[in-house]
């Protein structure tokens, strides 16, 4: 089963993999793809830019959202700050045809499957546990205590690989935002789960 145009596709997978600079090179070569932008009551990083790479809202306004069921799915990641999907852009695109892509965490991909089960799901991994350490030591925006957050909470993430329709492996971006695209544009099927 790959995805039809039109469909949902949801990126998940465990912390510093590399979700984010896969789809920004997605975003960069496929104008065709639109990509949610989700919003977060976290600050903006250096370079971040408000409702491009994030809607950076405040707490009250993140709640408001809550309460008037605005979003497709919310999740608090690394025990800090909160991001959801806006729903009504993801439904707006999808009614266009056009094929929609999600990259947010576990929890947010979980709920996703729950409303929306004929979404497609798919799993970026690390090549491997030390590159992913490498990875998230490598990328300096978090200080020690976070750093080893992440690294718990991805140790739980990566556990989830079977949830999923379909695994990327993330060993070189290009490579790995062209297995995306092709999932997504039904150029190839996801490889089947061995049945139980
Ligand atoms: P960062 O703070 O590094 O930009 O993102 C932290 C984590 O939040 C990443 O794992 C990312 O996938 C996740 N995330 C970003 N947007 C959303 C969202 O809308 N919903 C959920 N559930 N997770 C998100």
């Amino acid at each position: 089963m790959s995805a039809s145009p039109g469909r949902l596709t949801v990126l998940a997978g465990p912390t510093a993999v590399g979700k984010g600079t896969v789809a920004s090179y997605v975003r960069e070569r496929h104008p065709g793809i639109w990509i949610s932008v989700s919003a977060t009551t976290r600050p903006p990083r250096p370079g971040e830019v408000d409702g491009r790479h994030y809607h950076f809202v405040s707490d009250a306004e993140f709640d408001e959202m809550v309460a008037r069921d605005e979003l497709l799915e919310w999740a608090v990641v690394h025990r800090s700050a909160r991001y959801g999907t806006p729903r009504r852009p993801v439904e707006e695109v999808l009614a266009t045809g056009r094929p929609a892509l999600l990259e947010i965490d576990l929890q947010g991909a979980r709920q996703v499957r729950a409303r929306m089960p004929d979404a497609l799901f798919v799993f970026l991994k690390p090549p491997s546990w030390e590159e992913l350490v490498r990875r998230l030591v490598g990328r300096g925006t978090e200080g020690p205590q976070e750093r080893a957050r992440r690294l718990d909470t991805a140790r739980e993430e990566l556990a989830a690989e079977p949830e999923f329709d379909a695994t990327v492996v993330n060993t070189r971006v290009p490579v790995a935002a062209a297995e995306l695209v092709a999932l997504m544009t039904g150029a190839q099927e996801p490889t089947p789960r061995h049945s139980p």
